[in-house]
């Protein structure tokens, strides 16, 4: 295993006190491997776990072809352009019973949405447009075309096709398509564990009384709750004071219990507190500054305990600082160590609906609300006091608007990417 150091320093032109955010990302794509070890789980429990072997199709899907809509099956060989059809009907064909009858020439077959097509029959026109008169329908001129609401047997999947990949986080729809296959199991990567926890002495837990210059813990909830999002197994290790003994024997337990460690506080360049020593001490770490605003330091390395190695991730303390880390830089890691392919987060495009003061040389993350204007275009604007330690305007934000390291000034009406949070769109 390559050290820390050699990773960091293969990144081109690497400056560990101004490192571009994407180099962040890079150095975390090398450190970071994914999980191997694999399970069997039911259809259900699969839902935001990564599969770790292709989903092959047993079957097609559906099985046969079959209608789209209520109405009359026939064959399209005897529709004549511009001319009406006078069909007879011969039966009724229902989803889940096949019919079996023969269906002629001038014949046709009232058929049920999901109804096998017998062979022959490739075209079924909708009850709405037919007018029936005893037992003949009539189909006025030009209703309906050769192969109309016709599901085609395989036409979502094939026997013997990759369904899903390996490396893809199954959301919804993928457990719908798995069940649909009639698998009522998949091959999952093992669920990560990652710890975490705040340091500082002016860090209070909640229940702890008020006192000066002390400050109420957020940094450990909205990890918590970014966490728990990603679907991963948590260990909450509390508020640890910025004490040799107590950050050693936490360190140590987190690395022995978890594939990942998330700290926030304490790593600042003028930080004169035990927190950065300990990391050196316990693991292979590097501090850096990043070219970034909010969330300039992090430490990132691996601390080794009993052979146990886990990944270190030591945020920032400030909670908005916090949290941008956790999206740009975090997020990607853990899929990554989940076995994910896809781990970037995905950015949308929108106007600014004001402008924005960028310096080029740093990437910039603002705190933004995506909404609609009156022509239907998606346009963004920033929720306030912009600060590092103000969650409020991150509470009302639906996105990060991120302004990247080349970018300059922002006028009303450019066009910005803005990292979307869940539920947005
Ligand atoms: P630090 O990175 O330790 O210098 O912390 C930067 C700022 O974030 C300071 O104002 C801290 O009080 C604050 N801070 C650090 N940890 C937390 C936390 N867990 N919850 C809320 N604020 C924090
Ligand atoms: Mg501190």
């Amino acid at each position: 295993m390559k050290s820390i150091e050699q990773i960091a320093a293969e990144l081109p032109g690497y400056d560990p006190k101004a490192l571009p955010a994407h180099q962040v990302n890079a150095f975390l794509a090398q450190l970071v491997q994914p999980v191997t070890e694999t399970e069997r789980v039911g259809v259900f429990a699969a839902l935001g776990r990564v599969l770790a072997r292709d989903v092959i199709s047993p079957i097609s899907v559906p099985p046969h072809d079959n209608s789209a809509m209520d109405g009359f099956a026939f064959n399209s060989a005897a529709l004549k352009p511009g001319q009406p059809l006078r069909l007879r009907v011969v039966g009724t064909a229902y989803a889940g019973a096949k019919w079996t009858g023969p269906v002629s020439p001038g014949e046709c077959l009232k058929i049920m949405t999901g109804a096998v097509l017998p062979t022959g029959l490739d075209t079924v026109v909708p009850l709405e447009f037919v007018t029936a008169e005893g037992d003949t329908i009539e189909l006025p001129a030009g209703v309906v075309k050769t192969g109309a609401n016709r599901r085609l047997l395989g036409e979502d999947l094939m026997a013997g096709q990759p369904a899903l990949q390996r490396g893809q986080r199954l959301g919804p729809a993928a457990l719908g398509l798995i069940a649909s296959l009639g698998l009522a199991e998949v091959e999952v990567f093992r669920r990560i564990r990652v710890a975490y926890f705040s340091t500082g002495n002016e860090i209070l837990s909640l229940g702890e009384a008020p006192r000066e210059g002390a400050v109420f813990d957020s940094n450990r909830y909205t990890v918590y709750g970014l966490l728990t999002r990603l679907g991963v197994e948590v260990v909450d290790m509390g508020v640890v004071k910025d004490e040799p003994a107590a950050l050693e024997a936490t360190f140590r337990q987190a690395a022995q219990s978890a594939d990942a460690i998330i700290t926030s506080g304490g790593v600042s360049m003028g930080e004169a507190d035990h927190t950065k020593t300990m990391m050196k001490q316990l693991g292979d770490v590097v501090f850096w500054r990043i070219a970034m605003r909010p969330g300039r330091p992090m430490a990132v390395g691996r601390i080794t305990e009993n052979s146990k190695s886990a990944v270190l991730l030591g945020l920032p303390g400030n909670p908005v600082a916090v949290m941008v880390t956790f999206l740009a830089f975090v997020r990607p890691a853990l899929l990554r160590l989940m076995g994910c392919t896809d781990a970037q987060p995905a950015l949308l495009q929108a106007h600014s609906s004001e402008p924005l003061r960028k310096k080029p040389g740093r990437t910039e993350y603002q705190r933004g609300l995506v909404t609609r204007d009156a022509q239907g275009r998606l346009q963004v604007c920033t929720t306030g006091n912009q600060g590092s330690g103000v969650l409020s305007s991150m509470v009302q934000a639906n996105g990060l608007i991120v302004l990247h390291h080349n970018q300059g000034n922002v006028a009303v009406g450019d066009v910005v990417d803005v990292m979307v949070f869940d539920g947005v769109i």
